[in-house]
């Protein structure tokens, strides 16, 4: 078994990490599931259950992860584990097309998105440290750019004002008339 360079070892840690947030994500979202689906269990069964399947689940996940990060950072000109990188990524973009979106909202109005969508034809290069292998890959993705967000009024001002009763204000005309009340009373002893 050969020894690690310390790129090869740093490039295994990175791998290790990003399984590690896949494993965590994948046995809590599974860890939640079970408790829900164990609601009826007694505490003991429900938070037993729950935390087995969150640690199988999440190291299943780890290694689903670790193992595609490894075969993909594996070189296939020398067989060197962890020693392929991403060395050079190069974008062309091939097209550029305006795109809108129209969304009605619920008062009427259209919220109205425009952007401009950008073909790109990505070409990246993959080296091994070792080697110095390269391979390339070639894919064609795409990308918005430029984008904004207006919103126009509605088009059809078709509801009228609604015509209401403008009856005069029932005025209130209970007033609080003068009390005569202040009659003083004669003490009596
Ligand atoms: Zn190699």
């Amino acid at each position: 078994m050969t020894s690690l360079s310390e790129d090869q070892q740093s490039k295994k840690a990175a791998i290790q990490k990003g399984a590690t947030v896949w494993g965590v994500i994948a046995g809590a979202v599974v860890g939640l599931l079970a408790l829900w689906l164990l609601g009826g269990q007694g505490s003991a069964v429900r938070f037993g259950g729950a935390i087995v399947a969150a640690v199988a689940v999440g190291v299943l996940a780890f290694r689903a992860s670790f193992n595609s990060g490894a075969k993909a950072a594996k070189c296939a000109a020398c067989g060197a584990a962890f020693s392929r990188s991403r060395t050079d990524r190069q974008e062309t973009v091939t097209a550029s097309t305006p795109k809108e979106e129209r969304e009605e909202q619920e008062d009427g109005s259209t919220k109205v998105t425009r952007w401009t969508e950008d073909a790109l034809d990505v070409l990246e290069t993959y080296t091994c440290a070792k080697c110095n292998d390269e391979t390339t890959r070639n894919f064609q993705t795409t990308r918005r750019r430029d984008e904004t967000e207006t919103t126009e009024p509605r088009a059809k001002p078709k509801a009228e004002p609604k015509s209401g009763k403008d009856g005069a204000k029932m005025g209130s005309w209970g007033g609080g008339g003068p009390t005569k009340g202040d009659s003083p009373k004669g003490d009596q002893g």
